[in-house]
C-alpha cells in the first residue's frame, strides 16, 4: 500500500528530462481534475482510487510518452468510473486528449464483458482496430500493467486467475507486438506467478540463488567482452542481465529440460554506434569463443515484424559460461525497448534520430502493417492469417458479446447477425444509448442495441442497406415468404368475394377438393394460384361445376359491378375521410407497399413506399405521413388499377405485337402505348395498362423480362 502520491511537480520534472513540449499548467489541471473526480473512491488494495491513474501516468512517463498520452493516462478512468462526460474533457483538455480518453473508455467497455475461448481472437483484433490512435493501446497496456501489479489485492481467486490468463493470452502478446518489451516481461511474470504459484515458487528461489551467484560473473563477463571490443578499436556499452522467470520457465517447457540443465540464463547486450561496428563485434566474438550452433540470427538485414533489429548469437563465453549476446546500435536499441513508441515524435534536440520524426499517421499504418504481416515468430493473430484487421469493425451487444462485422456494416446487419428473427422484426436501434436509424453504419467499439416488435415485418427498401451475406439471404427469404403470404391473401379474398357474390357456400372440404382438382395439394397453394392469376375465377368456376355437378354461370352483373367499383373508394385501410388527390409519380396497385401523405385541408396522396417523390415529401413540414395497408376484405377481383411500365425492346418487326400479347395473355389490358426514343436498334416503349393487383403486374413483368428481345422492364 502506497501512502505518498507523486505530486504534479514531480511528474513534470520527470517528463522534462525527455521532452520540452510541456504545458505544466495543463498537467496540473489534469492531476487536480482526476483527483477531484475520483474523490474518495478506494481500490481493493485500500489505496485511494486516484493512485491508479497516477501510476498509469508514471508508467507512461517511463516509456517517455508525449504529454497528451500522459494526460490521457491521468484521465483514463474518469468517464468510466466517475460522473465526468466526454464533453467536459474536450472543453478543458481539447479534442486530441478527449479522443484518446474516449478510445481507452471504449476498450474498457469491451474489457468488462466477459470474454474467453472463441472470443479471444476477436478481442485481440478489436483492441487493435478500436485503438485508432496507437497511444490508446499504449495507455491500455500501462493500465493493465498497473492492474497486474496490484492483482494480489483482488480478493476473489477466480477473478485474479481470469485477469492473469487474459493478460497472458492477450496483453502480453500485444505488448510484444507493439514492441514494449519491459511491459511484456512484467505482465508475463505476474501472470505466471498467479497462475502457476507452485512452479513459480520452486523456480524463484533457485533463480534468486543463481542470480546472486551469477552477479559477479555477469560483471566479469561484461568486462571481458568490453576488452575484446576495445582490442579492435570499438568503444561500446555492455549490459548484462538475467532472464525473467517466465521466459526461463517457457524455455524449460519448450525444450523439456530441467532447471539444472538450464545454463543460458545470462544475456548480454552490446550497444555500438554504427551498423558496421555491429558486424565487427560479432566477428571478434565468433573468432574468440565457441559458437553454439543454430542460434545466430541477423535481424539487422532482416528486421522482425515489429521493426526490431539486432544481431543474436550464443557462445560458450568467458569462464566457459554459455551466454546469449545481442549486438545493436543505439537507434535499434530504442526501437527494441520502446517498440513503436520509439518512433514517436516527442524527443527533440537529437538530430540523429530521424526515425523518431514519423507522423502519427505513419505510426499507425506501421502498426497495421506489423499486425497484418503475421509471418515470423510472433504467435499473435496466427490463427487468422486470412483476415485483414482493418476490414472489420467490432461492436458489442448489451449483454457483452463481441460481434465482428465487415467494415461498413449497418445496424440492420448487426440485428441479422444476432438472429434472423431479430433482423426481421427490428423496429429501432440505439448506438451507445442514442437512438439511430436501422441503416446507420456501425463504428468500432459501438455498443448496439436493437428493439424488436413481433408484428413488424421487413421492408423491401432494407435490401439497400444490408451488406453481409447472412443478412441479405435472411432478408430475401423473409421478403419472399411475406410476398407469398400477401399473394395468398389476395387470392383468398378474390375467392371469397367471387363465391359469395354467386351465392355459393364453399366448405373447407370443397376448397380442398378444388385444390386437388387443380393439381395443387394445399388450399394455400390454390389461393396463391388465384392471387398470382395463374388460375382465373372463370376457370375455377368450371372446375367447381364439374366437381359438384352444378351448372352455375358467371354472373351477368359482372360488368356493372366493375363499373360500380371504379367509383368506390380504394380498398385501403387508414385513409381519413378526405379527398384522395391523384398523383402522377407512381401508380400503386393492390399489394404494393403504400404510404399516404396527408396535406392539411387539401387531401391525401397515396404513394408506393419506394416512390422518390414520397421520400422527398417526408421531410416537408405541413405533411403528415400515414401508414396505409390494402384492405383485403374490400377487394373486388374485377376492379382494375392503372400501372405504367417502361420497356426497352429490340427494334424488330413483330416485337411490339408480342409485348402486347404477353400483357393480354395475363389478363391485363393496355390503355395506352407510347413509342419513345430510339437509339441504334433499341426502342423505349411506355405502356399504361390496367391490372388487378401487384401479383398480376409482377407476372407480366416477369414474362417480359424472360423474353429475348426485351432488354429492360421498369415500373414508372
Ligand atoms: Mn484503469
Amino acid at each position: 500500500m502506497r501512502n505518498v502520491l507523486k505530486s504534479p511537480e514531480e511528474l513534470i520534472s520527470c517528463m522534462s528530462e525527455y521532452t520540452d513540449k510541456l504545458d505544466p499548467d495543463l498537467i496540473k489541471r489534469a492531476y487536480v481534475f482526476a483527483l477531484n473526480k475520483h474523490g474518495t473512491q478506494i481500490r481493493e488494495s485500500g489505496d485511494p482510487y486516484f493512485s491508479h491513474p497516477l501510476e498509469v501516468a508514471e508508467i507512461l512517463i517511463n516509456l517517455k510518452m508525449d504529454q497528451e498520452t500522459v494526460i490521457a493516462g491521468i484521465l483514463h478512468d474518469t468517464i468510466e468510473d466517475t460522473n465526468t462526460t466526454l464533453e467536459e474533457i474536450t472543453e478543458i483538455f481539447g479534442k486530441k486528449i478527449s479522443d484518446i480518453v474516449n478510445g481507452v473508455t471504449k476498450l474498457s467497455r469491451f474489457e468488462l464483458s466477459s470474454i474467453g475461448g472463441a472470443q479471444t481472437e476477436n478481442f485481440k483484433k478489436l483492441l487493435i482496430s478500436a485503438a485508432s490512435d496507437i497511444r490508446v493501446l499504449v495507455i491500455k497496456l500501462a493500465d493493465r500493467l498497473h492492474n497486474m501489479r496490484t492483482l494480489k489485492y483482488k480478493k476473489k481467486k477466480s477473478k485474479r486467475q481470469f485477469i492473469a490468463k487474459e493478460t497472458l493470452e492477450i496483453y502480453a502478446p500485444l505488448a510484444e507486438r507493439v514492441g514494449i518489451v519491459a511491459i511484456k516481461d512484467e505482465l508475463q511474470d505476474i501472470a505466471f506467478m498467479e497462475l502457476y504459484p507452485e512452479i513459480y515458487k520452486s523456480i524463484k528461489p533457485r533463480l534468486k540463488k543463481l542470480y546472486e551467484s551469477s552477479e559477479e560473473t555477469v560483471i566479469a563477463i561484461s568486462q571481458k567482452l568490453s576488452e575484446l571490443a576495445e582490442s579492435i578499436g570499438i568503444h561500446c556499452t555492455i549490459t548484462g542481465r538475467l532472464k525473467s522467470p517466465y521466459s526461463i520457465w517457457q524455455k524449460m517447457n519448450i525444450r523439456n529440460i530441467s532447471f539444472e540443465q538450464l545454463s543460458d540464463i545470462m544475456a548480454f547486450r552490446i550497444i555500438v554506434d554504427t551498423i558496421p561496428q555491429c558486424y565487427q563485434i560479432l566477428g571478434v566474438i565468433h573468432r574468440n569463443y565457441l559458437v553454439v550452433p543454430g542460434r545466430f540470427r541477423d535481424y539487422i538485414s532482416t528486421p522482425k515484424n515489429n521493426s526490431y533489429q539486432s544481431l543474436h548469437t550464443s557462445v560458450i563465453g568467458p569462464f566457459n559460461k554459455r551466454i546469449e549476446i545481442q549486438i545493436r546500435t543505439k537507434e535499434m536499441h530504442l526501437v527494441a525497448e520502446y517498440g513503436i513508441a520509439a518512433h514517436w515524435d516527442y524527443k527533440s534536440g537529437n538530430s540523429s534520430n530521424k526515425a523518431k520524426t514519423k507522423t502519427d499517421a505513419m505510426w499507425l499504418s506501421n502498426l497495421v502493417n506489423i499486425l497484418e504481416n503475421t509471418s515470423g515468430m510472433d504467435e499473435f493473430l496466427a490463427n487468422s492469417k486470412s483476415e485483414i484487421v482493418s476490414d472489420k469493425v467490432f461492436c458489442i451487444t448489451p449483454k457483452g458479446t463481441i460481434v465482428s462485422l465487415p467494415k461498413g456494416a449497418t445496424v440492420l446487419d448487426f440485428a441479422y447477425s444476432i438472429h434472423s428473427d431479430v433482423g426481421n422484426h427490428a423496429v429501432g436501434a440505439k448506438i451507445n444509448g442514442v437512438p439511430v436509424s436501422l441503416k446507420s453504419v456501425i463504428e468500432n467499439g459501438d455498443q448496439v442495441e436493437i428493439s424488436t416488435d413481433q408484428k413488424s415485418c421487413p421492408k423491401q427498401a432494407w435490401e439497400g442497406f444490408v451488406t453481409t451475406t447472412k443478412a441479405k439471404s435472411a432478408l430475401k427469404k423473409e421478403l419472399n415468404s411475406l410476398e407469398r403470404e400477401r399473394i395468398e391473401m389476395i387470392g383468398k379474398s378474390n375467392f371469397d368475394e367471387f363465391f359469395s357474390r354467386h351465392n355459393i357456400d364453399v366448405s373447407e372440404s370443397d376448397m380442398q377438393n378444388l385444390a386437388t382438382a387443380c393439381k395443387l395439394d394445399q388450399i394455400n397453394n390454390l389461393f396463391y394460384a388465384i392471387g398470382s392469376a395463374e388460375i382465373t375465377m372463370r376457370e375455377l368456376l368450371d372446375v367447381y361445376n364439374k366437381l359438384k355437378k352444378t351448372n352455375i354461370e358467371i354472373s351477368s352483373d359482372d360488368e356493372q359491378i366493375r363499373k360500380k367499383n371504379e367509383k368506390k373508394t380504394l380498398p385501403i385501410i387508414g385513409v381519413p375521410n378526405v379527398p384522395i388527390m391523384p398523383v402522377t409519380c407512381c401508380t400503386p396497385v393492390p399489394g404494393d407497399r403504400i404510404m399516404g401523405i396527408l396535406f392539411q385541408d387539401r387531401g391525401v396522396e397515396i404513394h408506393i413506399e419506394e416512390c422518390p417523390i414520397f421520400s422527398d415529401q417526408q421531410s416537408s413540414s405541413d405533411a403528415r405521413i400515414l401508414s396505409l395497408t390494402w384492405d383485403s376484405d374490400a377487394f373486388d377481383s374485377d376492379a382494375k388499377y392503372l400501372a405504367r411500365l417502361s420497356i426497352l425492346v429490340l427494334h424488330a418487326a413483330g416485337n411490339l405485337a408480342q409485348v402486347s400479347e404477353m400483357i393480354e395473355k395475363r389478363g391485363a389490358s393496355i390503355l395506352n402505348l407510347n413509342i419513345g426514343e430510339q437509339s441504334d436498334n433499341l426502342v423505349q416503349i411506355q405502356i399504361e395498362l390496367e391490372v388487378k393487383d401487384i401479383s398480376q403486374l409482377t407476372m407480366i413483368m416477369a414474362d417480359l423480362r424472360s423474353s429475348e428481345f426485351v432488354k429492360k422492364v421498369t415500373r414508372i
